[in-house]
C-alpha cells in the first residue's frame, strides 16, 4: 500500500516538474502569451504520445515563423524529421537548397552520404531525430549570421528539451560553435565528448564538407565510431 502510494506521488512530482519545464521553455520561445495556450489534457497521455505531441505542437506554432529576415526567401521552413522517440539527434548547419524545396532534412547528395554514414554505425532515420540549427535556408547556402541564429536558436534548444536526446552528433563547424558555445576550427572540435543538454554529444564533419574534401572521410568515420561506441556503452 505504502509503495503504491509512494509510486503515485512519484508519478505526480513528475508530472509536475514536466508541465514546469514545458511551461518554461515554450515562455523562452513565445513569452507570456504562451500560458493560454498551455494543453492540460497533454498531461493525461502516456510519457510517449506526450514527447510526439508537444513535439507536432512545437512544429505547428513555429512553421510560420517570421522571427528573422530568412523568412523572406524560404520555400519551406524545415523543422527536422524523425522519431520523437529517439535517445539520439543528429544536428547540423541550415537548409540547403533541396531541404528548402522539400521542407525535409539532409536531403539530396549530403542526405545520402549522410544515411550511408548513419548505416555504418548502425543507425537509421527511424531510429534518431535530424534537425538543423537554423531551419530556414541562408541565401546561397553563405553562414547564418549571428542575429539568425540568435532568432532560431530557440526552436532548436525547444527541440533538444522536448526529444531528450542522450546522444547527439553534431555535423559540422557552424552547429558546432552554436550547440557549444565556442569558437574553433572543426579539426580542433572534433574527438572529444561534450556534455550538453544532458547528452553525450560529438562534433564531425558535416557531409556536405565531406562531397567537396573527401580526405575527410576517414576523420569522420573516426568520428562516428566514437559515437557508436558511447552509444554501446551507455
Ligand atoms: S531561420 Fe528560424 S528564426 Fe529565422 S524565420 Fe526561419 S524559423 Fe524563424
Amino acid at each position: 500500500m505504502e509503495t503504491s502510494q509512494n509510486n503515485i506521488s512519484n508519478e505526480l512530482l513528475n508530472l509536475i516538474d514536466e508541465s514546469e519545464e514545458f511551461l518554461k521553455s515554450q515562455q523562452i520561445i513565445y513569452g507570456e502569451d504562451i500560458f493560454l495556450d498551455f494543453d492540460a489534457a497533454l498531461l493525461s497521455l502516456p510519457p510517449q504520445e506526450r514527447k510526439r505531441k508537444v513535439l507536432a505542437d512545437l512544429f505547428y506554432r513555429v512553421r510560420k515563423c517570421q522571427n528573422c529576415a530568412l523568412a523572406a526567401k524560404r520555400k519551406h521552413m524545415v523543422f527536422g524529421s524523425g522519431n520523437a522517440e529517439t535517445e539520439i539527434m543528429v544536428i547540423g548547419e541550415a537548409p540547403g537548397f533541396y531541404e528548402d524545396q522539400k521542407g525535409l532534412p539532409f536531403v539530396g547528395e549530403a542526405g545520402k552520404l549522410l544515411d550511408k554514414i548513419l548505416a555504418a554505425i548502425d543507425l537509421s532515420r527511424d531510429n534518431l531525430f535530424i534537425t538543423n540549427v537554423l531551419k530556414c535556408r541562408p541565401p546561397e547556402n553563405r553562414d547564418p549570421d549571428i542575429n539568425e541564429k540568435s532568432a532560431c536558436f530557440p526552436i532548436l534548444v525547444e527541440q533538444i528539451k522536448i526529444i531528450k536526446p542522450k546522444f547527439i552528433l553534431i555535423l559540422g563547424r557552424i552547429a558546432a560553435h552554436s550547440l557549444l558555445n565556442m569558437d574553433g576550427s572543426l579539426t580542433a572540435l572534433r574527438n572529444k565528448v561534450y556534455d550538453i543538454y544532458d547528452a553525450k554529444a560529438l562534433v564531425t564533419y558535416h557531409p556536405a564538407a565531406l562531397l567537396r574534401d573527401a580526405s575527410k572521410k576517414r576523420e569522420t568515420w573516426q568520428d562516428v565510431q566514437l559515437f557508436q561506441k558511447l552509444i554501446k556503452e551507455a
